[in-house]
C-alpha cells in the first residue's frame, strides 16, 4: 500500500514523516528528491543553467531554488520547461524508492498532491492539517521569513477546507509534538490493519 502524505506549508508533513520513519515505515519526500535532482553537476542542473544562465546559481554554484521559483512566478511560460526537466527525474526516483522500500506500507510526501491532481497515484491520501495561524507561526519560525510571505504561499495553495474534503485520512497537528507522535502511532496501527486485511 502506498500512502500519499500531504498538507500545506508548515502543517507538519516532514515532522509526521519522521515519526512514521521512527515506526519503521519507509518514507520519501518528493521535495528532497527534487532538490537531489538539481544538485551540483546533475544533468538537470546543467540544463537549467544553460537555459537561464548563472543568475540561478548561488555563491556555492548550487541552483538557487528561490531564484528558480521567482523566475517561474514572474514568467509563467518557463514553468512547463522547468517542470519538464525536474518532474520526470523525481518520478524516476519515486519509482526506485517504491521498488526498493520493504516496509509493510510506504509513504510518499507530496506537498502539492491535490494541487497537481495526483490522488490516483496513491491507495490513500493522508492530510496533515493545522490551522492557518499555526502554519504561519511554525513555517515563519522554521524558515526565518516574515509571516506575510508564508501567508502568500498559503493563499497560492488549495484551501484548507478543500484539502479536508479530499483527504482519505487526516491527522490534526494543532497540539505539541508528543500529541503528533500519538496521532501518527494511531494512524500507523490503522494502516497496518489495512495492510494485513
Ligand atoms: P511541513 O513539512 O509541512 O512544511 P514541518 O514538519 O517542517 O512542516 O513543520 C514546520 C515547523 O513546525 C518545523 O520547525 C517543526 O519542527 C515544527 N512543528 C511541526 N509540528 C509541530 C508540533 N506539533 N509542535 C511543535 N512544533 C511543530
Amino acid at each position: 500500500m502506498i500512502i500519499g502524505l500531504t498538507g500545506g506549508i508548515g502543517s507538519g508533513k516532514s515532522s509526521a514523516g519522521m515519526l512514521f520513519r521512527d515506526l519503521g515505515i519507509d518514507v520519501v519526500d518528493t521535495d528532497d528528491l527534487a532538490r537531489e535532482c538539481i544538485a551540483f553537476g546533475t544533468p538537470a542542473s546543467m540544463l537549467l543553467v544553460e537555459k537561464f544562465g548563472n543568475v540561478i546559481l548561488d555563491s556555492n554554484e548550487q541552483i538557487d531554488r528561490k531564484q528558480l521559483r521567482k523566475i517561474i512566478f514572474e514568467h509563467s511560460h518557463h514553468k512547463s520547461f522547468v517542470e519538464s526537466i525536474i518532474h520526470p527525474e523525481v518520478a524516476r526516483k519515486v519509482n526506485s524508492f517504491i521498488a526498493s522500500a520493504n516496509s509493510v506500507y510506504k509513504i510518499i510526501i507530496v506537498p502539492l498532491l491535490f494541487e497537481t491532481n495526483s490522488q490516483q497515484n496513491y491507495q490513500r491520501v493522508l492530510l496533515i492539517d493545522s490551522p492557518e495561524t499555526v502554519q504561519i507561526q511554525r513555517a515563519s519560525a522554521r524558515d526565518g521569513v516574515d509571516q506575510d510571505s508564508i501567508k502568500s504561499i498559503i493563499n497560492s495553495q488549495l484551501s484548507r477546507a478543500e484539502k479536508l474534503r479530499l483527504a482519505d485520512d487526516i491527522i490534526c497537528n494543532d497540539g505539541n509534538l508528543s500529541q503528533l507522535k500519538k496521532s501518527v502511532k494511531k494512524m500507523n496501527d490503522y494502516y497496518l490493519s489495512l495492510s494485513y486485511e
